[in-house]
Parts: C-alpha cells; structure tokens; sequence
C-alpha cells in the first residue's frame, strides 16, 4: 500500500477507536508533574496517572500518537536506520480492561488486513517470553501468523524492580536479505536480535505480574488482580516499510528537511543508497532539528542543565554536522518551515510557535558559533604553549575542557593538534569524559527502553502494596 505517514498515523488510532477506544490528543513532551522522567519518552508516559490508580481514566481503553524524546538514542542516529531522538510513539491501552486475548489478534488484524495495513503475513514475526506460552499460543492460535515466526526471547521480561511488571511480545518485518548488517550465520541474526534486517516496528507489554519486595525470581510474582495492556509502535519505522525506504529517514517525514539542507550544503547531495557520512550528517540534523523544533514549542529552552542542555547539545551536534556539509553560517532556523510542512496536519503547536522556535534557535546557533571560535583561539594558545615547552602533546585535562567548555569536538582537537605535529592524550581525555558522564548519570533520572521508561509507573502513591487497578484506588481516585 502507498500511504503517506499522516494516514498511517490516522489509521493506527481509526482502527482502535473502532474497538471502543477513546482517541487521546498527544501531550506536551514535558511530562506534567513528574519529576522521574526528563522527557515523555513512550506513549504510556503521558498516561502514568491512569495506570497507577492515582486518577481515572475517561475510559479503560485508550490510544494515541504521542511525540517522544529518547536521549539514550543520540548516538544511534544516522548510524542506524531505525533511531531518532524524537519519534512518534503510537499505542493502545488497557487500564484493567482487555488482555492477551484480545490484544493479540487486535495487532495482527491491524497489521494484515486489507482493510488496514495489509502488510504481508510472510514478513512479520513475533517474539515472546519462554515462560509466556500463553502468549505463544494465542499468536499461533489465534492469528493466522506463518509457522515458525514465533522467537522465544530471554529479554522479553518488563520488570523495573517493585510493582507490575509482566512478559512482553514484540513484533518485526522482515525486510529482507539487503538488509542484514550481519551475516546470517551470526547468532544475532534473528528477529529479536541486534540486526537491522528485522525491523522492530511494535512492543506489547502485559503487565500481569506485581513484583513485591524481596521477590527476585519472577516465576514467583503473583498475578495482579486487574491486568493492563501497554504497547508502542514507531511511527517512523512503520512509515520506511509502507513508503520503501531504506531508513526511517528516507521518508516523508524525513526527506522534505534533508532536501532542504542540500540546498544549503555546498556541493554535497544525499544519497538514499549509501552510508556515507555525508549521509549521516543530513539525517543527524534532520532528526535534531525535528527534536529542537518541538522540543522548544513545548516551552523547553537551550540552557547547561537537564532538558535545556539537551537542546543545546542537540543543536551543537547538527551545527557540527553542517560545517562537515560545507555549510556556511548560520542554517539551522531555514529548516524549521520544512519541519512544520511534515507534521503540522498532527501538531499545530509547531506552526503556532514558529517564531519563538526561530528566534530561539538563531540565537543560541549564533551564541555555539561564537563559542566555537573561542575555542580554536585557546586550542591556538594550548598548542603554542604545548610547542614552547617542547611537549609533544595536549593534555586529556585541556582537551576535556575545549569539549566540555567550548563544545569543541574532540576530533576537531586532534585534527588541529595534528597539523601542528601534536598528539592529544586520549586516555586521559576519555577519563574525564567517562567521570563526568557518571556525574551526569548520577544526576539524571533513567531514560531508556520502553521497560525502564516505565519506571514512571512504578513511582506510586504507596509502591509496596501496589496490586494493580484495585477498586480501592478507584474509588479513591479523582474523575477527570
Ligand atoms: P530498539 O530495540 O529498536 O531500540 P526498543 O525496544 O528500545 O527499540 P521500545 O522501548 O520497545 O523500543 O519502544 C516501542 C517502539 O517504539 C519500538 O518498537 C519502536 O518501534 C519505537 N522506538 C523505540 N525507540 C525508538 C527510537 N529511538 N526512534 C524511533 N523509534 C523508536
Ligand atoms: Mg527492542
Ligand atoms: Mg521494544
Ligand atoms: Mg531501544
């Protein structure tokens, strides 16, 4: 089927609204009074306050398409094909309504039927949890799934310490043998696996276990008496098989901001077929500015802590990556027309906010410009100095402060030390780097897959004797 990402996001939440569930509007990615969580990063996230009692929902059964940041995943981009750090998370969920049963055959109806999606039965397959045969069954049974398109995976456990916690089953398309990074005799080349010939495209977590205190073993966990259903399909993945491509990016949600930086680099043009790193440059600042843009229409500001200075690291990244285009000046604000021209039939807000996203990107890319030259004139003084004394090198603690300091890119570092006949002292440039990143850490709440995002869900009112949708905390929520 040719369907552009605007209708497979439209017909993701037609299909369950058609089963009874109410559409919820996307949020803010600010999360809303949760100090636990930097960023919304799942669908779930927006809607902790129904799972855990504390608020009732308008009704058991809720979808949404739901921006989301991911900050672990800043590496990921470009390099791999499936990896933002801001994607569009869709989702059901039951807050102790349906389970299995029904969830199951829901998502293959939605992913096979002609009336749907139609994707082709032979290329999707499913993993579960060993010890989740029930789930194994009911995809065999149930659905008209291949023979054999079922993996058992040891890691499809969603558990974040106390609370529910339940076996997960996650779905992949096969995109074919061009595809495999890996070959195929490597133990990870399997759906499931590290590859990128098996797209994951949908997680579905049941949460059906309480994972008390001083548990350790989850073949003890006793079984919640209301079970929720909780699942997650990007967006961006689903669109790059519907529209052929041979990335999330080379979509149309992608394409628009990438042809509009071509016009901006000099000389240099993208290549679909290719993993130059021109090629990964476009796609970094064509994903940054997307997180930028909306991050900032959500209120958020560049600044050197929590989310600010996600934004400002963010938008380092994409001026660095232009200067590797050949990219003169400032460029960043010429982008966010094209960013609004993809999403702007789903998120008005960013066409709302245009100029505060303008103003607000211009600014801060004139302020990294600045910074960087500062930074080349005390890389001069270091490299002088380093000369004079007859060192023959840098130190890690200068190197570590150009970068920390300045944003100035440890291969920029070497590059210039290099041309002045001058090593740099990785090691201890690493030291610091990695000391500092453990303050960080330190600092920071856990912002990682699906399973540990959930984390929010577990910050209950009174974790330790949390047993799901009791009609206690029904009772005692508040009806919004
Ligand atoms: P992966 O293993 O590919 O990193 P994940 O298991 O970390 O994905 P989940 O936490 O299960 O992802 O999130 C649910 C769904 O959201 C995934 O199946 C995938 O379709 C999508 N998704 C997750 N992370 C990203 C990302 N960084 N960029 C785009 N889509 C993502
Ligand atoms: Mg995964
Ligand atoms: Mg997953
Ligand atoms: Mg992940």
């Amino acid at each position: 089927k040719e369907l552009s990402s605007a209708e497979i996001r439209q017909m993701f939440l037609d299909f369950f609204a058609s089963k009874d569930h109410l559409v919820v509007p996307p949020k803010s990615l600010i999360p809303d009074n949760d100090p636990s969580l930097l960023w919304i990063n799942s669908g779930v996230a927006t809607l902790k306050k129904y799972f855990d009692g504390s608020v009732v929902p308008p009704k058991p059964r809720l979808t949404n398409a739901q921006k989301a940041i991911r900050t672990n995943d800043i590496e990921n981009v470009g390099k791999t094909a499936r990896h933002h750090t801001l994607f569009e998370m869709m989702g059901n969920f039951s807050i102790g309504d349906y389970f299995k049963e029904e969830v199951i055959p829901w998502a293959w109806e939605l992913l096979t039927s002609p009336e749907w999606y139609g994707l082709d039965k032979e290329k999707l397959y499913v993993t579960v949890y060993p010890k989740d045969q029930e789930s194994r069954k009911i995809w065999e049974e149930k659905t008209d799934l291949p023979a054999g398109h079922v993996y058992e995976v040891e890691d499809n456990f969603w558990d974040i310490g106390e609370g529910p916690s339940g076996p997960d089953s996650e779905i992949f398309y096969d995109r074919g043998e061009a595809f495999a990074d890996l070959p195929a005799d490597d133990p990870e080349m399997y759906p499931g696996g590290e590859n990128e010939r098996y797209l994951e495209i949908w997680n579905i977590v049941f949460s059906q276990f309480n994972h008390l205190p001083g548990l350790t073993d989850n073949s003890t966990y006793p079984e919640l008496p209301h079970k929720n259903i909780d699942t997650g399909m990007g967006l961006e993945r689903l669109v790059s098989v519907f529209q052929n491509g041979r990335t999330n990016f080379d979509t149309d949600l992608f394409l628009p901001i990438i042809h509009e930086t071509e016009k901006l680099a000099n000389g240099y043009h993208y290549d679909e077929t290719k993993d130059t790193t021109e090629n990964i440059s476009f796609k970094v600042i064509a994903d940054h500015i997307r997180a930028i843009s909306f991050a900032i229409a959500d209120g958020a500001k560049p600044s050197n802590e929590g989310r600010g200075y996600v934004i400002r690291r963010l938008l380092r990244r994409a001026v660095l990556h232009g200067q590797k285009l050949g990219i003169q000046g400032d460029f960043l604000t010429k982008l966010v027309p094209a960013v609004i021209g993809t999403l702007d039939s789903y998120y008005p807000e960013l066409k709302e906010n245009q100029t505060t996203i303008e103003k607000t990107i211009l600014a801060e890319e004139k302020r990294f410009n600045k910074t960087l030259k500062a930074g080349l004139s005390l890389l001069d003084e270091v490299i002088a100095e380093a000369k004079e004394k007859g060192q023959k090198g840098i130190s890690g603690a200068d190197a570590f402060k150009l970068s920390d300091t300045y944003g100035f890119p440890i291969e920029l570092t070497e590059e210039q030390a290099e041309e002045a006949g001058l090593s740099v002292d990785l090691p201890a440039y690493e030291e610091a780097l990695q000391a500092q990143r453990d303050r960080a850490r330190a600092a920071r709440s856990n912002d990682h897959a699906m399973g540990v995002q959930n984390a929010a869900l577990t910050d209950l009112q009174v974790p330790s004797t949390y047993v799901g949708w009791t009609d206690k905390a029904v009772l005692g929520a508040k009806v919004v």
